[in-house]
Formats: C-alpha cells, sequence, structure tokens
C-alpha cells in the first residue's frame, strides 16, 4: 500500500496536487474538510458544530476528525493506498493516524509537504474565494488566522514526520506540472527505498 500526508498551509495547493496524484497511483484521496464540508451539506449536528469553527478558521476538535478519518477507511477496504490531504493536523492526529494505519496493517510511506510564503497564500485563497463558496475564503482576517493556526499548531506536525525519517519539504510555487512532477520523484524515490517485502506481497498482507 502507499500511503501519504500531503502538507502545507492552506491555499498551499494539496487539494490540486491530490487531483493529479490519485489518478496516477490509484489512490483514495481523504480530505478532512471536504469530509467536513460534506457533513455542513448534509446538515449533520457534526456538520452544524463543525461549520462554526471553520467559518472562524480553526480547527475541529481531534476526536472528530480522527472518527471521520476512521470510517474513511473501513469504507475503502480494496483501496491500494490513501493520500491525506489537511489531516494530520496535530500531533494527537498523527499519533492517532499512526494507530489506524497499524489496525489495517499498514503504515505511512512518507509526509511531502508544499511550503509557500503567507502573502501568496492569502493572494490564492481570496482569488480562491470569489468562486469556491467557503465562507473561509472570503475574509482576509480568517484566511490569516488559518494561516497562524498552522504555525502555531500543526507545523509541529512536521517533526513528528521528521524524527521518523518521513518529512519532504518542496517549493508550493512555481508551474503546477513541475511541482507534481517533484512530487511524483520523491514518492518514487520512497517506494524504491522501501520496497513491498516478497513476503508481504505473496501471502496477501498489506505492507
Ligand atoms: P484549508 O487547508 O484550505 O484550510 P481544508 O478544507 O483542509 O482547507 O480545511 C478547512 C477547515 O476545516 C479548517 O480550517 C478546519 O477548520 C477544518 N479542518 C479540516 N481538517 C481538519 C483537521 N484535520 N483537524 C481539525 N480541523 C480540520
Amino acid at each position: 500500500m502507499l500511503n501519504i500526508v500531503l502538507f502545507g498551509p492552506p491555499g498551499a495547493g494539496k487539494g490540486t496536487q491530490s487531483q493529479k496524484l490519485i489518478t496516477h497511483y490509484n489512490l483514495v484521496h481523504l480530505s478532512t474538510g471536504d469530509l467536513l464540508r460534506a457533513q455542513i451539506t448534509q446538515g449533520t449536528e457534526l456538520g452544524l458544530k463543525a461549520k462554526k469553527l471553520m467559518d472562524e478558521g480553526l480547527l475541529v476538535p481531534d476526536d472528530v476528525v480522527i472518527g471521520m478519518i476512521g470510517s474513511a477507511l473501513e469504507t475503502n477496504p480494496q483501496a491500494s493506498g490513501f493520500i491525506f490531504d489537511g489531516f494530520p493536523r496535530t500531533v494527537a492526529q498523527a499519533e492517532s493516524l499512526d494507530r489506524l494505519m497499524a489496525a489495517h496493517g499498514t503504515h505511512i510511506g512518507c509526509m511531502i509537504a508544499l511550503e509557500v510564503q503567507e502573502e501568496e497564500l492569502v493572494k490564492r485563497l481570496l482569488e480562491r474565494g470569489k468562486t469556491s463558496n467557503r465562507p473561509d475564503d472570503q475574509d482576509e482576517t480568517k484566511i490569516r488566522r488559518r494561516v497562524t493556526v498552522y504555525n502555531t499548531e500543526t507545523a509541529q506536525v512536521a517533526g513528528y514526520y521528521a524524527t521518523q525519517q518521513k518529512f519532504h519539504a518542496l517549493n508550493g510555487i512555481g508551474p503546477i506540472e513541475g511541482i507534481f512532477g517533484q512530487i511524483c520523484g520523491l514518492i518514487d524515490q520512497h517506494q524504491a527505498a522501501v520496497p513491498e517485502t516478497p513476503a508481504a506481497a505473496t501471502n496477501g498482507v498489506k505492507a
């Protein structure tokens, strides 16, 4: 199995690159932002609570997003791998993800971080806000709060993966295809370095 965490601040291009990666590597895309917005659209109780926090640019509680990811893993038993986008956003979420992966007989292969400076992020998100219909993309104060939340709460997750030698950073500014090529280069390098063991492959055990 190939499980990738795509990391970076809001507006770094994780969603765009995820779409390309799922096609290229045949992965299932799990975006906690998309899963939460689906709950809002369905008008669930969880969605109503999450909406208030999301609209303010604040994080939704860990147990809520961890529960959603756990269910999403259960509903995709045939997947050949996952791309996690917008998750994990806290160290507690990263630890839970490791436990969930282990429970499914697999692990996170690597984490790839897209680095983009705040002024560029604000510009991109305000532009996206013109068409995305997302309240959190339409107000500069909320956008800057999301970037601050990323810098204070989420950036520590990079350290979590760095201690496991799974962290890679890339410049997220430049042509989409060029960045995609660099991400694929890192994933391919990683897969070549950690091949699936023949025993796991023949036993049908997910590596
Ligand atoms: P972006 O990366 O552009 O901020 P997302 O769609 O990933 O957009 O997330 C939108 C909002 O959803 C976040 O600001 C946060 O409120 C909530 N959210 C998404 N993922 C998580 C998560 N893993 N933990 C807590 N809150 C989350």
